[in-house]
């Protein structure tokens, strides 16, 4: 359940950034609840209901009460990114108490980075506030969700495009999909799909193999890491 005065929050934690860009990276790491999308080999499912699950319920935080979840979690110059993420953050662009709790912790002098899967168009007022987006398509099961003028909604501040690819359908998908909606020219980074270090090594195995090369020859990409599957990090 939703409500505009509140937002449904999962996790606020210090940790470290396992995936993209930014890898490595220390943020606080605050999880939405709420996903639009059912991925078959996602690695949050309990991120899926706006109420969170038995064993961690959604807390409803108003803006303040999540930015002071945030500073206690960590407030100094190493902790100074705020990973939004979920679920599907952007979901929560419909409740103003969001774009509250964005301009606070703008106010308090940290940078947003937001995950997002790319199907829900960003607002405009979100370039003012977010200083970079990670975009994951997912293919295969939603290829044919997404719009151009909804994937256009996040270049007006640094992005990469970052797919999940498990195979030979997940690759071929991919260069299609950057090809239809004219990626080329931004930053690209593939993660291999798994929820386990096992099925992650046979993915990478396949990216990296002649087969998996020769299908994604024509991507200007870079492998990402997926660290928290891979050493046990949030
Ligand atoms: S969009 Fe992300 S959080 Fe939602 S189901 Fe897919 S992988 Fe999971």
């Amino acid at each position: 359940m939703r409500n505009q005065d509140t937002l449904n929050i999962l996790e606020v934690a210090s940790t470290i950034q396992g995936e993209g860009k930014y890898n490595t990276y220390p943020v606080i790491l605050v999880r939405f609840a709420g996903c639009n999308l059912r991925c078959s080999w996602c690695d949050t499912k309990y991120s899926w209901s706006f109420n969170g699950t038995a064993s961690l319920p959604a807390k409803h935080l108003t803006a303040e009460e999540l930015v002071a979840n945030v500073v206690s979690a960590g407030y100094d110059s190493e902790y100074n990114i705020v990973l939004i993420t979920g679920g599907e953050p952007m979901l929560w662009q419909y409740n103003r108490v969001f774009f509250e709790a964005l301009n606070l912790l703008k106010d308090y002098g940290y940078l947003i980075h937001v995950e997002t899967n790319g199907t829900i168009k960003a607002f405009k007022e979100m370039d003012e506030l977010v200083n970079f987006y990670a975009v994951s398509p997912k293919q295969t099961e939603y290829k044919n969700s997404y719009k151009k003028e909804v994937l256009d909604s996040y270049r007006g501040v640094e992005h990469i495009w970052k797919f999940v690819v498990g195979g030979k359908e997940d690759a071929y998908n991919v260069v299609e999909f950057v090809k239809k909606f004219g990626l080329e020219y931004d930053d690209i980074y593939l993660m291999p799909e798994g929820v386990t270090v096992e099925s992650l090594e046979r993915s990478r195995s396949f990216i990296t193999s002649e087969e998996g090369k020769e299908i994604l020859k024509s991507l200007n990409y870079r492998m990402s890491e997926r660290l928290q599957i891979e050493v046990g990090i949030i």
